[in-house]
């Protein structure tokens, strides 16, 4: 087992962002303190075994009335691969229109989170 550890984490699950004194020796969990609720105990859980965040950037448009259209992945993502993820989207183009909610990326790096477009992007106006 390895050596025990007592670190701060932030609770990012809820607004309130509790300070959490958390006692840890690698992914086993020995002590948290500060947690105003038990949701707190189950962050510090998935943040030393399987730490995750939501992700938010942007997809090249092609014919848009916007070079860019804002993205952002359908859950939280597997903080290791966040960097492969922003790569990988950044060789991403698409075509206008872009709809609502519509999926730029599927199972995005085999995790099977979708990446999604948050607002629609109209097809810019053809010249005659
Ligand atoms: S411990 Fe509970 S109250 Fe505190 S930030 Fe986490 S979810 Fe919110």
């Amino acid at each position: 087992m390895e050596d025990a550890v007592t670190e701060e984490i932030i609770c990012i699950t809820c607004p309130v962002g509790c300070t959490l004194e958390v006692t840890h020796a690698g992914e086993t969990v020995i002590n948290v303190d500060g947690n105003t609720c038990s949701r707190g105990l189950t962050y510090v859980e998935e943040e030393l075994s399987d730490p995750r965040r939501m992700v938010a950037t942007t997809v090249r448009v092609r014919g848009g009335i916007h070079p860019l259209v804002p993205v952002y992945t359908a859950a939280p993502f597997p903080k290791p691969k966040i960097f492969a993820l922003l790569k990988r989207i950044r060789e991403i183009e698409i075509e206008a229109p872009v709809a609502l909610h519509q999926v730029v990326l599927e199972d995005a790096l085999g995790t099977g989170i979708q990446i999604i477009a948050s607002r629609p992007l109209p097809r810019a106006a053809e010249t005659p």
